[in-house]
């Protein structure tokens, strides 16, 4: 029943405070607008209320006394409310006016600083604000952009922070930022004062342009910038760390079902290492058509089966819901279709298998169970409703008495946003999970065909050939796993 002013940060999602995860796990409305990190909203529950006040520049936004409104209305309504704001909620985000405006309408409020972008878009650009002997101070400044600032600031006075050992960080400047070059110059700062301007700081996106202040007017320089004038910036040169991981600068869709524990981490290792990772859902991941009984009812009887053959790291976790545990195998041998589903074997059910075929495809796990102990008996093989028949008619012909059993089936997946299809139509490389992703994924794009790929397994990797990738653009890492995905990727983009 409170109003929370959250701080997102200025883009890079893991530069979100611990409250404000906290916060936003349990909000059940958030308000949020441009520059708040889209990214975040994923933590609010499914079921909160978003609402979108943005205001895209140039296009007409919900104007701040609405937005006011907005929030006293679900604050008396007794609702949890996180207004999430880029950066600093107090720091040039009209976050004070909107906490006088719950104070005086008596509705509880909060503040929840967030890492602003006048420090964290230098810091990503490798420019440190202070530096002993270069920089004793900052000043943080905005633009003219916003029409009640336009006299406020003192521009000669700014020049003199600079002129006596400061750094100066302008933010909403870039529209006007010839005109306060030139009123820093007549203050008395240096036309020869190294500057960097950083647009959409610590995102993927992350542009710096280094310049000069006498040429800061005509250096091109994109909104939303943070513009950092001082000896400082000259420091970059040096420092620069963001552009220099092994993925920066590209782009990266990654095409599998949803939910994927694979995707999502393999989403998170593609940021650390600098990507901008697009994700593409290419299947939703359902319960079987029987809601999982028949499921159950094999997992409650495993020990009969002489061995349990898993195809997919879902499969694994559809069956791990319906087991305690390891001993719910009792006898039972385990094989994998290759070393994603043997780790997650281990990673869920605590299984080291006893069989996993060296490159993940069907036909293979059969051939290498065509050699397994107790060759014939019986063999359970949990799939997802309609997949491929290798694996199972290969163990027939070898004669093993197979089980078949439904684990999940897969669902088209909603079309994503059109601004999400173009990114991933341009991206640098695509990574591909499974053969059925690379049909929908360009089934998406109208047929156009990824520029370089990585295939999980050879059959996905037939299938994004066929699909129209370049052979000599295509990798299937030699270690499928997350790290082997992302070293596959380095080597193909280098
Ligand atoms: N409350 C925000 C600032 C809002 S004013 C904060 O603390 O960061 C909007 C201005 O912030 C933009 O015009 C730009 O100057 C700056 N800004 C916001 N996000 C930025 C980013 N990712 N990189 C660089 N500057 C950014």
């Amino acid at each position: 029943m409170t109003v929370y002013l959250v701080g997102a940060g200025p883009g890079d999602p893991g530069l979100l405070t611990r409250r404000g995860a906290d916060l936003l796990a349990r909000a059940e409305v958030v308000v949020y607008d441009r520059l708040s990190v889209i990214d975040l909203l994923d933590l609010a529950p499914d079921s909160a209320e978003r609402v979108n006040v943005g205001k895209t520049p140039g296009s007409p936004s919900t104007d701040q006394d609405a937005i006011n409104d907005l929030l006293i209305d679900r604050g008396r309504k007794g609702l949890t409310v996180v207004r999430l704001k880029g950066g600093d909620p107090f720091v040039f985000a009209r976050g004070g006016e909107e906490a006088l405006a719950l104070a005086r309408a008596g509705v509880a409020f909060e503040v929840v600083p967030g890492v602003t972008s006048a420090i964290a878009a230098p810091a990503y650009a490798g420019v440190p604000l202070t530096t002993r002997g270069m920089a004793t101070s900052f000043t943080v400044v905005t633009g003219h952009e916003d029409p009640w600032a336009a006299s406020e600031t003192d521009w000669e006075a700014v020049a003199r922070m600079g002129t006596s050992g400061g750094t100066i960080a302008v933010l909403m400047g870039v529209a006007t930022r010839g005109a306060i070059a030139q009123r820093l110059i007549e203050g008395g700062l240096d036309p020869a004062t190294a500057v960097a301007a950083v647009t959409w700081g610590t995102r993927p996106e992350q542009i710096v342009v280094g310049t000069t202040l006498a040429e800061l007017g005509d250096a091109p320089i994109e909104s939303p910038a943070t513009i950092v004038i001082g000896a400082v910036a000259g420091l970059r040169d040096e420092l620069q760390w963001f552009d220099k991981r092994e993925l920066s600068g590209r782009t990266i869709a990654v095409a599998a079902p949803t939910p994927s524990a694979l995707a999502d981490r393999l989403r998170e290792a593609l940021r650390e290492a600098g990507g901008h990772v697009v994700p593409i859902a290419t299947s939703v991941l359902v319960p079987a058509a029987d809601g999982g009984a028949a499921l159950a009812a094999v997992a409650a009887d495993l020990g009969r089966f002489a061995w349990v053959a898993f195809t997919s790291v879902t499969t694994v976790a559809a069956l791990d819901d319906h087991v305690r545990d390891a001993r719910a195998f009792g006898a039972a041998r385990v094989a994998a279709v290759g070393p994603a589903t043997a780790a997650a074997l281990t990673d869920h059910l605590g299984i080291v298998a006893d069989l996993v075929a060296e490159r993940s495809s069907g036909s293979e796990l059969a051939a290498a169970l065509g050699d397994a102990p107790d060759l014939g008996s019986s063999i359970l093989v949990p799939q997802a409703a309609g997949a491929r028949p290798e694996l199972v008619e290969g163990l027939r012909t070898r004669g093993w008495s197979v089980e078949e059993v439904e684990a999940y089936r897969s669902e088209p997946a909603p079309r994503p946003a059109e601004d999400v299809l173009a990114r991933a139509r341009d991206a640098d490389a695509v990574v591909f999970t499974a053969p059925s992703s690379v049909a929908a994924f360009v089934a998406l794009l109208e047929g156009v065909a990824p520029a370089a790929a990585v295939a999980m397994g050879p059959t996905t990797a037939d299938a994004a050939v066929r699909a129209g990738v370049a052979r000599d653009r295509l990798v299937t890492p030699a270690e499928v796993s997350v790290p082997g995905i992302v070293a596959a990727l380095v080597r193909l983009l280098s």
